[in-house]
């Protein structure tokens, strides 16, 4: 598949692989509603893995899958500090309230009370110090004519 993802069903079983099941940005829910698959998005693999673990329960209790259905709870982006959007219900938010309504929600969703403390922390002394998560440090290189070989000037 394109993306170099694994097709699979509504079920998120490989087909002809007994037993293997692919989620989430791996995964391309090939379906009659989603002929490309879903997004490549947290929320998708979230209720993937969600649905997967209820239909390996219901399994055992020998019951019927139920086919994944993706449900679109809203659209949020952070652009910036203090900025962000943030799209749901119908509602559209801008500004602080959409920053701090983007934070609320990645905290919550990350797992245990000691990431989410931890994240929190790292948030706050990033955001009194503008220190940024990403720093590039990029020389100039040049080739050597003997060598062939890239060496820093
Ligand atoms: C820069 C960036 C920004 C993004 N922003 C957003 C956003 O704002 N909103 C949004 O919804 N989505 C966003 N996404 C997409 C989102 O991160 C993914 O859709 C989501 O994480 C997919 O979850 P996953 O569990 O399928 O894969 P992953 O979260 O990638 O988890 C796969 C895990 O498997 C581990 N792994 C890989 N190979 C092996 C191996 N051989 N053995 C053991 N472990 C292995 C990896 O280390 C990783 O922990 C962003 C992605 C990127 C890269």
């Amino acid at each position: 598949m394109g993306g170099n993802r694994i097709q699979v069903d509504a079920f998120n079983r490989v087909s002809d692989h007994e037993g293997v099941y692919v989620l989430g940005d791996a995964a391309a829910m090939i379906t009659p509603e989603t002929p490309r698959g879903y997004p490549m998005m947290a929320p998708v693999a979230i209720q993937q893995g969600q649905q997967l673990a209820a239909n390996l329960i219901r399994n055992q209790k020998g019951q019927s899958w139920k086919p994944f259905k993706y449900l679109d709870k809203g659209t949020m982006a952070t652009i910036g500090r203090n900025r962000a959007v943030v799209n749901f219900w119908g509602q559209t938010f801008h500004g602080i309230v959409a920053w701090l309504m983007w934070m609320f929600v990645h905290i919550m969703y990350l797992v245990g009370f000691r990431n989410k403390v931890a994240t929190l922390m790292g948030w706050v002394y990033n955001y009194l110090t503008y220190d940024r998560a990403l720093r590039l440090i990029i020389r100039p290189f040049a080739r050597s004519k003997s060598t062939k070989v890239y060496h820093e000037v």
